[in-house]
């Protein structure tokens, strides 16, 4: 099984310092963090919690990143899973996958389970394209289904999962009582870049001349994920030119080559588009 248990206390923490601008995404999810570090004092009134909250942006804004966070900040377990996992997968094993996951998480409840790539396992059905890979992709969906509807909020258990194509999601899926509740992640404006440049940059050794400003302003269109990269490939050009700190023109030559990067990967995508 390939759901990862975070520990509280390993390495794999991330706590909402990590997670660079998104305030109104946090705001949302403080809520669930909350609720995690003591569900009873919410639903003593007969309230009910939202079971499922989807995460919705395009690639590498920071949806798994959120994620882990509320599980970081509430102390408590991450499961995950991903929709890609079960493409291509012999019948049954997807259904049987989804069931031990919510097994094993409601065993470990209070906790989050987070479903990255929804859209793979929750197309709308009956659009099929090759019959036996989308049977048990349906397999697989109604599944989950069956698990979302079977558990109670008041076991602590929290379903987190991310999409960048909510148009194609089966609208079972977004019934109340499953994802109800959807949190829009979108790219980065120039603050948050800054934001995200600050976080990615908090474990290096920069020179002098280094502006995180001026980088924020040379990065439009970027998603974290993109400004992760840059931190990482300027500190690693400055290494191999054997300078103490990483400079400006690193950062600048790190950009050019991210940006290289994505078009490359646009020539090779869009024509199939
Ligand atoms: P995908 O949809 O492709 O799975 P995602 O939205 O889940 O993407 P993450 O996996 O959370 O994106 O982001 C990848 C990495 O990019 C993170 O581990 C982090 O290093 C960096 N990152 C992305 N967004 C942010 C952010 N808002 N603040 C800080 N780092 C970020």
């Amino acid at each position: 099984n390939r759901a990862i248990l975070y520990d509280a206390m390993g390495n794999q923490r991330v706590t909402f310092k990590d997670v660079a601008g998104l305030d109104e995404a946090k705001e949302e999810v403080a809520e669930i963090v909350e609720f995690l570090k003591n569900p009873k004092k919410f639903t003593r009134l007969g309230g009910k919690l939202p079971k499922g909250v989807l995460l919705v942006g395009p690639p590498g804004t920071g949806k798994t990143l959120l994620a882990k966070a509320v599980a970081g900040e509430a102390g408590v377990p991450f499961f995950s899973i991903s929709g890609s996992d079960f493409v291509e997968m012999f019948v049954g094993v997807g259904a049987a996958r989804v069931r031990d996951l919510f097994r094993q998480a409601k065993e470990k409840a209070p906790c989050i389970i987070f479903i990255d790539e929804i859209d793979a396992i929750g197309r709308s059905r009956g659009r099929g394209i090759m019959m036996g890979a989308n049977d048990e992709r349906e397999n697989t969906l109604n599944q989950l289904l069956v698990e979302m509807d079977g558990f109670n909020t008041d076991k602590g258990v929290i379903i987190m999962a991310a999409t960048n194509r909510p148009d194609v999601l089966d609208p079972a899926l977004l019934r109340p009582g499953r994802f109800d509740r959807q949190i829009l992640i979108d790219k980065p404006d120039r603050r948050e870049r800054l934001e995200i440049f600050k976080v990615h940059t908090r474990d290096l050794i920069l020179a002098d001349d280094v502006d995180l400003e001026v980088l924020a302003g040379q990065t439009p269109g970027f998603a974290g994920a993109e400004i992760a990269n840059v931190c990482n490939e300027a500190a690693l050009l400055a290494a191999r030119k054997g300078k103490e700190a990483v400079e400006m023109e690193d950062f600048e030559q790190a950009i050019d080559r991210v940006i290289a990067g994505l078009e490359k990967k646009n020539k090779i995508i869009s024509p199939e588009e």
